[in-house]
């Protein structure tokens, strides 16, 4: 008998009923202090760390609880502040920080991205203004703060340097390496800290190894790993990765630290078959990742017991580490509230803390024998074997190869024949301020205080009204403005077939925002029509286009948690074909222009280029099924918010949407430049302003954006939107940014003509 211990890589913030969310908002609208706030925010901090130790975790992440995003946190522990920011060096304080991820009436934020391929977004440090300095020890502070008030010494997790100089920007690429370079010794700093306070663990995130990266990179490992060895020689730093395999499985072993965290679970069993060829190094500890930290369901235990056995094959037993494959941020904290559930269901699932319990079981089993948990053991395979078959079985594969997946002629063709706009037409991605008062008629609706009419008339009101201040601002292009979702997924979620929806089941997407993404647990159908009525009352009461406004089948699939017995391919196609129903009834109804966002397609693509093609393939497959059985006058627009565009240009062209809206303004309109090398012949639009912040646009910003915009695409093809939806906006700065953007768009529209005159 030995024993195995068990770890975890993070703990989501937002606690059990999103109490962390509550204390931030309330700071931001001034209803606490600092010190309340700094007060609340310790509490709950602690509070997770406790809830860990409960469920019998040995290694506890701190440092992994952050007030916004961890990689912001990383940057101001190194004075990363972009020179924009008024910062003097020294600690950051506390709303500078906030500043940086919100931005301010004069500063626009930093740009916000997704983490890897996942839907939590982290504000992307900018190496623009101060040399980096260690300006704050935060894992010592966190470590301390456990010890002292808790009596628990845990593992300090810190983002490595390779990976958080991969996420930033504001340098050179060919200054990467001079850039790590520089970083080290203040990395050595921390860990030397760490070392002198008694620390004995200490996790290092590189995520990027799990990227397609060069040999040459991981030689770059071995050097800079191999300082900071010799700077804290004492603490043993678990190299983590995580979401993929590892690539030069035997380079990155032999990379000079104390252990390597490697996930097996998203590494299609490739990690495995690599130790098995390779074996794992005798002098090294193995962090095995067996649990997933990005599912909801429960862990086949019988399986993993007899899976981390094989691994003891090959690393001795007080060598291995057992713990979820990677930080359970992106799952909700616990089961244990959702009695509204099915109870097949809610026993087939497991969120953070019943994964942690799993990894617990997982550490004991393996180290005192199953003797002890064999019952549980059993239990899970029984709950999972229910879950399955309440699920059902598909017919999808038969129904595959008969939905045709193109348009009736090609774009050049359909152009001619769609709706007739001004030039630059101007229009919105789709919501509108979602006020507190949408929120608490829907409240109300929910608990049957009001009834379906009442409701019904509240939104068409919300409706009218919106219909009428688009007109008021000129736009070219009208929307109905989505009040009647709460979330453009779980709108759809709620109206389809085969979803179920918990009742705490939150996740951080950014900053405060939080998603509660539904759960798929069997086939995907079509009801009935989820958005006519809506989009067909706004388009009576208008002569302008209203667009029709749905959630594309890839983005419902990865912002949902999805069924594990059917290929996620499968599930996006039965998605798809639902939604092909609901754009069919849209155009019965005479709606001529249909927007399928897809957000979430950019963030689904693998981590490795080699499994891109796979993926891209599938995703667009399944948007074509959906949106391809339209007329010819009838126009396709999709929108997607992000900006980092260059890798998949050819998937997006190949979606064959006739108009596209796409992000740019937080990323300063890097992407432009793209469309100088590419021909992107359709619609687009690149948003003229950043929604994510309060600030109110100028018009000469807008104007300049556009005009840069002009110099690489035809005015013809351009369209003019915000970045995105605006339903986080307040109605006074919605109307005001709107008015701001038209104007801008008149301006540049009556130069154009005068030009051509
Ligand atoms: N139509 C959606 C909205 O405007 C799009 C949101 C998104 O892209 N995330 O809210
Ligand atoms: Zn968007």
């Amino acid at each position: 008998m030995s024993k195995v211990m068990s770890s975890n890589l993070g703990y989501p913030r937002i606690g059990e009923n999103r109490e962390w969310k509550k204390v931030l908002e309330q700071y931001w609208s001034h209803k606490v202090d600092a010190e309340s706030f700094e007060k609340q925010m310790e509490n709950i901090r602690l509070e997770h760390v406790k809830k860990q130790r409960d469920q019998g975790v040995d290694l506890i992440p701190l440092g992994d609880f952050s007030l916004y995003d961890h990689v912001l946190d990383t940057a101001v522990m190194f004075g990363v502040v972009p020179e924009r920011f008024d910062y003097q060096g020294g600690k950051v304080p506390l709303d500078t920080y906030f500043d940086i991820a919100r931005g301010t009436k004069d500063s626009p934020a930093s740009e916000m991205t997704k983490w890897f391929n996942t839907n939590y977004h982290y504000i992307v440090p900018e190496f623009s203004g101060f040399a980096p300095e260690l300006v704050e020890n935060r894992p010592l502070a966190f470590y301390r703060e456990a010890k002292e008030k808790l009596g628990i010494k845990g593992k300090p997790v810190i983002i490595g340097p390779f990976t958080f100089v991969k996420l930033s920007k504001g340098y050179d690429e060919k200054d990467e390496n001079a850039l790590v370079e520089k970083l080290v010794p203040l990395y050595a700093q921390v860990l030397k800290e760490l070392q002198d306070e008694g620390v004995e663990w200490v996790q290092m995130d590189e995520p990027i190894l799990c990227t397609s990266i060069s040999k040459q990179k991981v030689e770059r490992f071995k050097e800079i790993y191999g300082t900071l060895k010799q700077a804290a020689p004492h603490v043993k730093v678990i190299l983590q990765t995580y979401f993929d395999r590892l690539d030069h499985y035997k380079e990155v072993t032999s990379i000079p630290v104390d252990g390597i965290g490697m996930d097996f679970i998203h590494d299609r069993g490739e990690n495995w078959e690599a130790l098995r060829k390779s074996g794992f190094p005798e002098d090294k500890i193995l962090a095995a990742g067996v649990v997933d930290g990005r599912n909801i369901w429960r862990r086949n235990l019988v399986d993993a017991h007899s899976f981390v056995s094989s691994l003891a094959d090959y690393v001795a037993k007080d060598r291995l580490i057992i713990q979820p494959a990677s930080s359970l941020l992106h799952v909700p904290v616990t089961v244990r509230q959702e009695d509204a559930l099915d109870k097949v269901l809610k026993k087939g699932m497991s969120f953070a803390d019943e994964k942690l319990k799993e990894v617990a079981l997982l550490a004991k089993a393996l180290g005192e024998g199953v003797g002890t948990v064999e019952k549980e053991l059993e239990e899970s395979v029984n709950s999972i074997a229910a879950l399955h078959e309440s699920a059902g079985s598909t017919r999808d594969v038969l129904e595959e190869g008969s939905s045709n997946v193109r348009r009736i002629s090609p774009y050049s063709i359909r152009r001619k024949v769609q709706p007739k706009l001004p030039l630059l037409p101007t229009t919105t991605i789709g919501s509108f301020p979602q006020t507190s008062e949408v929120r608490r008629q829907r409240m109300k609706w929910r608990k049957g205080e009001i009834g379906d009419d009442v409701y019904r008339q509240f939104i068409r009101g919300e409706i009218k009204r919106w219909i009428d201040i688009q007109e008021e601002v000129g736009l070219d292009v009208l929307v109905h403005g989505e009040f009647e979702r709460t979330d453009m997924v779980e709108f759809f979620g709620g109206k389809l077939d085969g979803f179920q929806f918990t009742t705490f089941g939150w996740v951080q997407s950014y900053g405060s925002r939080c998603v509660k993404p539904p759960i798929i647990y069997r086939d995907v159908n079509f009801i009935k029509p989820m958005t006519v009525d809506e989009t067909v009352y706004a388009q009576s009461l208008t002569d302008k286009p209203v667009k029709g406004m749905l959630t594309g089948p890839i983005t419902i699939l990865n912002w949902s948690f999805v069924r594990e017995d059917l290929s996620r391919y499968t599930v996006a196609n039965q998605i798809a074909r639902s939604l092909r129903k609901e754009i069919e009834s849209l155009e019965e109804q005479g709606i001529r222009m249909i927007q399928v966002d897809e957000p979430a397609l950019r963030e689904g693509l693998p981590l490795k280029k080699e499994r891109w093609d796979e993926y891209l393939q599938a995703a667009v497959h399944s948007f074509k099924l959906a949106t391809s059985s339209v007329q010819n006058e009838t126009q396709i627009h999709t929108h997607m918010c992000y900006s980092d565009f260059e890798d998949i240009m050819e998937a997006i062209s190949d979606l064959d949407a006739d108009v596209i809206s796409i992000e740019t303004s937080r990323s300063h309109g890097e992407l432009i430049n793209i469309f100088e090398e590419s021909t992107y012949d359709k619609g687009i639009g690149l948003g003229v302003y950043d929604i994510h912040s309060p600030r109110i646009p100028e018009c000469e910003e807008i104007i300049t954006h556009i005009k840069r915009s002009l110099k690489v695409l035809d005015p013809t093809q351009f369209w003019i939107n915000p970045d995105c939806g605006l339903k986080t906006r307040g109605i006074a700065e919605t109307i005001s940014s709107l008015k701001v953007m038209v104007e801008a768009a008149e301006h540049v529209r009556s130069e154009l003509l005068v030009k051509n005159e």
